[in-house]
């Protein structure tokens, strides 16, 4: 089981990166959105789709929330996450973004 704090936790950090303007580009070639991405390194690939469920809808107005949750789901694909993101998410307001969230920036996609 999840800890359900470190989906709080997580959900916060969400917010905070958005909110301080935190590098949040998946293709940041200065950065690399290194701030945010060892960040995340303090959550399983559990907690993170924890958190990603109980991200409101108003997250998704910030302007940067798709560059964001696409770091999310890339690392969760780059750290061999194997459950099925698109039925884990469906319902939610991450869900209804994920195929935007997955498709962002094609060029560079895997
Ligand atoms: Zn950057």
């Amino acid at each position: 089981m999840a800890d359900s704090n470190k989906a709080l936790q997580f959900r916060d950090l969400m917010y905070h990166a958005l909110e301080s303007k935190l590098c949040v580009n998946p293709f940041c070639t200065t950065c690399g959105a290194l701030k945010f991405r060892n960040k995340l390194k303090n959550f399983t690939n559990e907690e993170i789709v924890e958190g990603l469920k109980i991200l409101s809808s108003d997250f998704m107005h910030f302007e940067e929330s798709i560059p964001c949750l696409k770091i999310c789901t890339s690392l969760l694909i780059a750290s061999g996450f194997e459950g099925n993101l698109k039925s884990l998410l469906e319902g939610t307001p991450v869900g209804m973004v994920l195929k935007e969230v997955i498709n962002y920036t094609d060029e560079y996609d895997y």
